[in-house]
């Protein structure tokens, strides 16, 4: 399905909103990120049900995000389709709290503290909501939401199911939802019910209060970040070189902070364009305003550079990275197509041509540039030729007219996204003498490890 035909059939869902070319900067707390293709939202149960069956069948790659307050995305956005379900409502009956996954997490806190419901107080200011909180487990001073969830309603991508407790596997920040995102078959939460122990109401409101004061000191509301950017360390799990580095006064429940290890390699204060560590604490970066996100990419593996050469592990991201991965949906089924048209295929765009990789490190134009010096014909065939892809793969029809490339595969033109890709191979081969070799340096440059 092309992302016309997904943002008509988007569209025609109620209770739905459908931007294009949405900038994500304007849905993440860091402020930063491209815009995603389509960005649809609603806050109606069965609508956002809807919307995920068609995402499932149109082929096109799509993520659901919360309150974006732990991603950080690609500068050059998303190329998909966002989904945000903001249905918020929430009910406390006896010691039991029902609410739909777009609640913020900070309403079901409030709504507990005042209802005498014992358990949450410590989940104050976490901001997000309640579906992005049970997906990542997110917890604060020793406490977690796996210490509250009793049941969760989601749908798995052909049916809406019930997760007991158990069957959330829930870990240290993680769980059966965010394992199955990552296994490429996304559930996604709907609603969950609660359960608390009792409690004095005005007592868990004072805690809740301090606990928020000292939050909003570390996070001020209008601070531009996402948390802690790195995931707290198993001291167990590390090696022998660093357990004995780490003085056992920082070491809590057998859990080291990130913090400690960017600490001991001068984090503190490190800057690069608008991106910079805050002089406070090690493991919170913010955008002072005019940072991107490649700015917070290079200081983000600065740090972990440094914690590397000292300490002999690596920092592992606890933030969402957006767009920087996807691969064109059906990919995998072109394994049988010439290698050329694979990599073709990649999602190489016309910007990523003169896009270093690395300091130091050549774009694939300077590359060409050198190897083929006084035949400029490759560069701009190729650009123009990847700008009319891009297009052209957006905008062709389903039954686009297959040009069948010498008779190969006859089972791919049944297929809606290899037949434009045929079309467009065969334009390729006319157009371009030098396919191979750029198809080759394409590959060299994306996906050789940079020393
Ligand atoms: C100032 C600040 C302080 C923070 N402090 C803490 C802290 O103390 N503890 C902590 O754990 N985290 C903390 N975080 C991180 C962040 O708040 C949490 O990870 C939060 O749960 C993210 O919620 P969100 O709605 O913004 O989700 P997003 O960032 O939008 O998305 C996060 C993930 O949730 C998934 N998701 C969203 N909705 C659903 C759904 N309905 N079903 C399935 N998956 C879904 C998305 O696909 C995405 O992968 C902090 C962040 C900030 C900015």
């Amino acid at each position: 399905m092309s992302f016309d035909e997904a943002q008509r059939r988007l569209a025609a869902l109620p209770s739905i909103q459908v931007t294009r070319n949405e900038p994500l900067s304007r849905h993440t707390r860091f402020a930063l990120g491209g815009p995603a293709t389509l960005f649809a939202d609603t806050a109606d149960e069965a609508t956002f049900v809807e919307a995920l069956r068609l995402l499932h069948s149109a082929r096109l790659p799509w993520l659901v995000i919360g309150l974006g307050t732990n991603l950080i995305v690609a500068d050059r956005g998303y190329r998909g389709v966002v989904l945000r379900y903001t249905g918020s409502q929430i009910e406390a009956t006896g010691a039991s709290i029902h609410a739909q996954a777009g609640a913020t997490l900070q309403s079901v806190v409030d709504l507990s503290t005042a209802a005498g419901l014992q358990g949450m107080e410590s989940l104050t200011g976490i901001p997000g909501n309640l579906g992005a909180a049970i997906y990542g487990n997110a917890g604060a001073y020793g406490a977690s939401l796996s210490d509250l969830v009793r049941r969760v309603r989601y749908f798995d991508g052909d049916q809406i199911r019930e997760a007991d407790h158990a069957a959330c596997q829930f870990r240290y920040r993680g769980s059966i939802f965010k394992q199955s995102r990552l296994a490429g078959q996304p559930w996604l939460i709907l609603s969950a019910e609660l359960y608390f122990r009792p409690g004095d109401p005005a007592a868990l409101q004072t805690k809740a209060a301090d606990i928020l004061a000292t939050r909003n000191r570390k996070y001020p509301p209008e601070m531009k970040c996402a948390g802690s950017i790195f995931k707290n360390l198993i001291l167990a799990e590390l090696p022998a070189q660093a357990r004995a580095a780490v003085p056992p006064e920082v070491v809590k429940g057998g859990k080291v902070p990130a913090a400690w290890f960017l600490e001991d390699v001068g984090a503190k204060g490190l800057t690069n364009g608008g991106i910079r560590v805050t002089d406070y604490h090690s493991n919170t970066l913010y955008n002072t305003g005019n940072g991107t996100t490649a700015q917070f990419l290079e200081l983000t593996a600065e740090l972990k550079n440094r914690v590397r050469a000292r300490h002999n592990f690596t920092l592992e991201e606890e933030v969402q990275k957006v767009g920087f991965d996807e691969r064109p949906p059906g990919l995998d089924q072109l394994e049988s197509t010439p290698f050329i048209l694979q990599y073709l295929l990649t999602g190489l765009t016309p910007e990523e041509l003169h896009t270093r990789p690395a300091e130091g490190a050549p774009s694939i134009a300077e590359i060409l540039a050198q190897m083929a010096p006084g035949h400029p014909f490759a560069l701009s065939s190729l650009e123009s030729f990847l700008q009319s892809r891009r297009s052209l793969l957006d905008s062709l029809p389903e039954e686009a007219e297959v040009v069948v490339v010498g008779g190969r595969t006859p089972w791919s033109a049944r297929d809606p996204l290899v037949a434009p890709a045929l079309n467009l191979a065969e334009r390729a081969a006319q157009d371009l003498t030098h396919l191979i070799q750029i198809a080759e340096i394409i590959r060299a440059v994306k996906y050789y490890p940079q020393p």
